[in-house]
């Protein structure tokens, strides 16, 4: 037994191994990712409640390794915030977005995910500047999401760069709404225009009534602070019809659409269930 044991702490020691090797390799091939041309932006339709036409997209990072094959930004993510590069993919991500949403309908808004590692660089706010005008993008046509962890530093520079940010007419987006900590407080700390309902939450309405309860408590807050929301991760018509009745604004998840490539987006298709 004693053996065996001896074996199992060995074998974890070659797994913790292989995880780290892995990681570092994945880090290695991070630094050429962009410049190899491995890295794209897909967009998932946002819809509006109400008419269940698209309004928005979100822009979502892939990465097409060249051995590995695609892998969720939930593996390189975190490798890129770590090791800084989050700053450098972050820009060229924005630039991304920025310049296909301009091929888009002028009522089609374009949310990208800002990294909380990103609000340490203080040229931020200039960039996300430049990087509008230099698309021709008014500002009333992007979001930003971020999620709390930007507000945990609880840090005055932070409330300052997303006030700038407002300032310049850009929609600031509370993001995974219901996960983590979540305290109402952050409500206040921010004037956010929108929060996105986390799609733990969208999914367990259908099974438990608190679920939709909270919901539609949060719906009704937001919107009595004149702040919008979406329910994440719509799958099926009846998360829909109780994400519609909890009075969300508009809706996002595999029912209406997958990510994909920019060129592939019909905003001129209602996502309905008659099919
Ligand atoms: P997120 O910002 O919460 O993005 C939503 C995630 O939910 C996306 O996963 C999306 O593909 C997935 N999703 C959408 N609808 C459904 C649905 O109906 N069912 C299910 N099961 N999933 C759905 P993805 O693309 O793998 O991204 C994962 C996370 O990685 C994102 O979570 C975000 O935190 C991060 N991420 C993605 N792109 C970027 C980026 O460009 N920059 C930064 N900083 N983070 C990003
Ligand atoms: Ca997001
Ligand atoms: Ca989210
Ligand atoms: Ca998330």
């Amino acid at each position: 037994a004693k053996a065996a044991g001896r074996h199992c702490v060995r074998f974890f020691e070659m797994e913790m191994d292989a995880q780290a090797r892995m990681q570092h390799v994945l880090e290695i091939d991070l630094r050429n990712a962009l410049a190899r041309g491995e890295l794209d932006v897909h967009y998932q339709v946002i819809v509006d409640v109400g008419t269940r036409m698209p309004c928005g997209v979100e822009a979502l990072v892939r990465w097409q390794h060249p051995v590995f094959g695609p892998l969720s930004p939930d593996r390189f993510i975190p490798i890129a915030e770590d090791t800084g590069m989050i700053i450098a993919i972050g820009e060229w991500i924005l630039r991304r977005a920025c310049t296909d949403a301009m091929a888009w309908p002028a009522h089609i808004k374009v949310a990208v995910n800002l990294s909380p590692v990103q609000f340490r660089d203080p040229g931020l706010v200039p960039t996300v500047r430049a990087i509008l005008a230099t698309a021709g993008l008014p500002p009333s046509r992007l979001e930003i999401e971020i999620t709390e962890s930007v507000l945990l530093q609880k840090n005055a520079v932070i409330t300052g760069m997303l006030t700038e940010l407002a300032g310049l007419g850009i929609n600031i987006v509370l993001d995974d709404f219901g996960v983590g900590y979540s305290s109402l407080s952050y409500l206040r700390q921010f004037p956010f225009s929108k929060i996105k309902i986390d799609r733990g939450f969208v999914s367990e309405m259908t099974q438990r009534t608190d679920c939709a309860t909270i919901v539609s408590a949060v719906t009704g807050l937001a919107h009595a602070l004149d702040m919008q929301t979406t329910a994440e991760g719509v799958e099926t018509w009846e998360q829909f019809r109780l994400v519609q009745a909890a009075g969300c604004s508009q809706a996002q998840g595999y029912l209406f659409s997958k990510p994909q490539p920019a060129d592939r987006i019909d905003f001129s298709r209602r996502g309905n269930g008659e099919r």
